[in-house]
């Protein structure tokens, strides 16, 4: 099976050959794919993210441990409640195995042999799990200051381990280098990655009994939860399986805001920051490359940003963390956000968002928050 990579901004076509990163125009690229998807196909097949098989574009050979079907559980926050997606629980502890595993799929498909990736944590140890579990090697790029949890996984499922020294954008740089001779398995620019995070939207829905929730409430450091979200919900109302696309908020640090900053002065692409330390981590990327697609999909959606500070971070950690949730600080976040979105918000209103990471890939962090509890 093929499919073409398009250009939404200039339009132009490409063949996958799974090394082309950027159309020639230097925007990012998506994949040409319409599903032949229908509710009534999942009747009797197991409960994970396969079940929705005639949405993904790859065959019956997938990699796979069982991965998605994760609990969509309310919780309650300052009396309103959320239903709060379970994807610490993926095999590597954090939704980005959504991607890794539709993404090590297709290139396993194309025959490769080895990949290369970068990442400041989660995404390297989803990509160097399903790189093992394919049989792939994998070399992984990491900022030096990455945390030992992390580093610890990527080198236990056989991942060669590249320490870089510098900024996140010194990292991004050697991993581009490398995969000059080999296959970028991306999570931020390739659009297979955007193809596995969109059952996230196929769940929910399901779970919701082929609803759309009026607001889902996602992490924007990259945005590979939230396009896939966007994505997902997109090809179900287009379909006419869901009503609506959910108003998407967008939760970005005050300390690293890029895309909030844009946002609020109506600009289509990310503005310069100069972002500063923050516990969450996972969402601090300051030059997001899919920043105008993240800005285009919070504004078609009729959604907006929210903006969090360190002090609403460690008070949702704490608050989680006493409910019996042991999550990422960056998961925080996004439930700090939630929790500022739903102050607001009409009574009733079904709101969804998600604990993006485990807890335990970021214990040593947690144990210095611990002490502001
Ligand atoms: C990757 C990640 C995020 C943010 O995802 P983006 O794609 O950068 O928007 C949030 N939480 C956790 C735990 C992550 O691993
Ligand atoms: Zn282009």
């Amino acid at each position: 099976m093929t499919y073409s990579l398009c250009c939404p901004r200039c339009g132009k076509d490409y063949e996958d050959d799974g090394r082309r990163l950027r159309c020639e125009c230097g925007g990012t690229l998506d994949l040409r794919f319409e599903p032949s998807f229908e509710p009534g196909m999942t009747v009797g097949r197991l409960y994970d993210l396969w079940r929705y098989r005639e949405a993904l574009p790859v065959g019956d050979d997938v990699v796979t441990m069982g991965e998605g079907w994760t609990p969509l559980l309310p919780v309650t926050f300052d009396g309103r409640q959320l239903l709060v997606k379970q994807e610490q629980l993926f095999p590597s502890g954090s939704y980005k195995d959504r991607g890794a595993a539709v993404l090590m799929t297709h290139l396993r498909e194309l025959g490769v042999k080895r990949v290369v990736e970068d990442s400041s944590g989660n995404a390297g140890c989803a990509v160097a799990a399903y790189a093992a579990r394919a049989g792939i090697a994998c070399d992984i790029y990491v900022p030096e200051d990455t945390s030992l949890a992390k580093t610890a996984q990527i080198e236990a499922y056989g991942a060669t381990l590249h320490r870089v020294p510098g900024t996140r954008e010194d990292t991004a740089r050697a991993a581009l280098e490398a995969a000059v001779t080999c296959v970028y398995a991306s999570h931020v620019y390739s659009p297979w990655f955007l193809q596995g995070t969109k059952t996230f939207a196929y769940e929910v829905a399901e779970q919701l009994g082929w609803t759309a929730p009026e607001t889902l409430v996602l992490p924007a450091g990259n945005g590979t939860l939230l396009l896939g979200a966007y994505l997902g919900f997109t090809e179900l109302a287009r379909a006419g399986i869901v009503s609506h696309v959910p108003r998407i908020i967008a939760v970005q640090a005050v300390a690293c805001a890029p895309l909030a900053a844009a946002f609020a002065d109506r600009l289509d692409e990310p503005v310069e920051v100069q972002g500063s330390h923050t516990a969450a981590e996972g969402i601090a990327s300051a030059t997001p490359a899919r920043g105008s697609q993240v800005l285009a999909a919070v504004r078609a959606s009729g959604g907006s940003f929210v903006t969090v500070s360190e002090q609403e971070i460690v008070a949702s950690l704490r608050d989680c963390c006493l409910g019996g949730w042991f999550i990422e600080p960056t998961s925080a976040a996004v439930i700090a956000g939630a929790r500022r979105f739903a102050r607001t918000a009409a009574l009733g209103e079904t709101i969804v968002t998600a604990f993006t990471g485990h807890g335990l890939k970021a214990a040593a962090k947690i144990a210095e928050l611990v002490e502001l509890f």
